[in-house]
């Protein structure tokens, strides 16, 4: 199985150099065979498209012609060849979900490029990752990997950071217990999961805690920005402005990381506990009225948990199970007994056919594993 596992490089002076070279070359090939591409069409749109095989072939007389297109990993280059010519497939297959591909401008925040391991070009060892061309460098990514590394994607953040994601091919099943136990999880905005044991985990406002700090840097880069203007120098050459920019980028990075890392632990948790793992589907769960931004906050943090449980279910052997949480707030767990619809502000009721009293969520939860449990039933049967 694929999955992806991000984390910080430590690049010394010289690597950050060859990362900006490798990037900066990544980006010039693309804008060739781009260019390229775009004036075949225009001689002749007859002539069938191009491969990523003839791009690679064409790759040896570009080096010969632009020299420092040597100085970076070829199989860089080459992943350059297969993004265009993917970029270019998708586009012709579905128009209206594709744009068009476009030339690639040193002004995007984000900036990065991909090599691919061969020969074990790429590889890990503890704290340490060796890439093609920078040797070993610290990677700190919080998680354990096990696999096969596939690519490694060198990112420079727009907080001037630097990132590694790999793209990790996991075939071995890590051992765990069967512990026999089952969970239904009702997802939220203020609670981020209620379990139907009644554990309840809220939701860390990462955003708010990071707050004024933001708001410092926000108010900074403005004034900065704002005298730059006054004095007649552009953006991208204030460099004080600059500073503050990266200073602000730096707070949302931070921010991701904390609240990533924090999914992490409490998805492990869940898989280490539970055998089966029963979500609700998130297409048709009902939003809670709630501050918009705390909202699309949840609804990114749902998604997080839901692909990491996918992944780590497969890698530990357990069962994760999605189901439409249909009326899941209104019926009784303990008797199944339909109350109808209950309002939003209604958090506790009490079942008028068997009297259980009941929290909302815990309710809801409780039902969601027992769907799921009857899904999988009738799997098994
Ligand atoms: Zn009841």
């Amino acid at each position: 199985m694929l999955h992806g596992i991000k984390g910080q490089l430590t690049l010394k002076p010289q690597q950050k150099q060859l990362v900006a070279q490798s990037i900066g070359n990544a980006r010039f090939v693309w804008n060739q065979f781009l260019a390229m591409w775009n004036a075949r069409y225009q001689n002749n749109a007859l002539l069938p498209t191009l491969t990523e095989y003839d791009l690679n072939n064409l790759l040896p007389t570009l080096k010969k012609e632009y020299a420092f297109l040597k100085e970076t990993d070829s199989t860089s280059l080459q992943q350059v060849s297969n993004e265009l010519a993917q970029s270019f497939k998708n586009f012709f297959q579905n128009r209206s979900h594709f744009k068009h591909p476009t030339f690639k401008s040193k002004q995007h925040a984000r900036q990065s490029y991909t090599s691919k391991n061969v020969n074990n070009s790429i590889r890990l060892d503890g704290n340490y990752l060796r890439l093609p061309k920078l040797g070993w460098v610290q990677f700190r990514s919080g998680q354990p990997i096990t696999g096969k590394i596939k690519r490694a994607t060198i990112t420079r953040t727009a907080a001037g950071t630097y990132e590694c994601s790999l793209l990790v091919d996991d075939e071995s099943q890590v051992v765990t217990h069967k512990t026999h136990q089952t969970v239904g999880i009702d997802m939220g905005v203020s609670d981020l999961m209620v379990l139907s044991t009644g554990d309840k985990i809220k939701t860390i406002r990462f955003h708010e805690q990071l707050a004024p700090k933001r708001l410092y840097w926000e108010q900074r880069a403005a004034r900065r920005a704002r005298k730059a203007k006054e004095n007649g120098v552009a953006l991208s050459a204030a460099k004080n402005y600059q500073r503050a920019k990266e200073q602000r980028a730096r707070i949302f990075q931070k921010e991701k990381n904390q609240r990533q890392d924090r999914l992490h632990k409490l998805t492990t948790r869940l898989v280490r506990e539970y055998d089966i793992i029963v979500l609700e589907d998130l297409q048709t769960a009902n939003l809670m009225k709630n501050h918009q931004l705390a909202r699309s906050i949840a609804a990114q943090s749902w998604r997080e948990i839901r692909r990491m449980l996918a992944y780590k279910c497969a890698k530990y052997g357990k069962e994760l199970i999605v189901v439409n949480p249909y009326k899941t707030s209104q019926i009784c767990s303990s008797c199944g007994f339909d109350d109808g619809k209950h309002a939003l502000d209604v958090r506790e009721w009490e079942c008028p056919s068997c009297h259980v009293h009941h929290d909302r969520d815990i309710n809801a939860a409780k039902n969601i594993l027992s769907i799921g449990l009857g899904q999988a039933l009738v799997k098994s049967a």
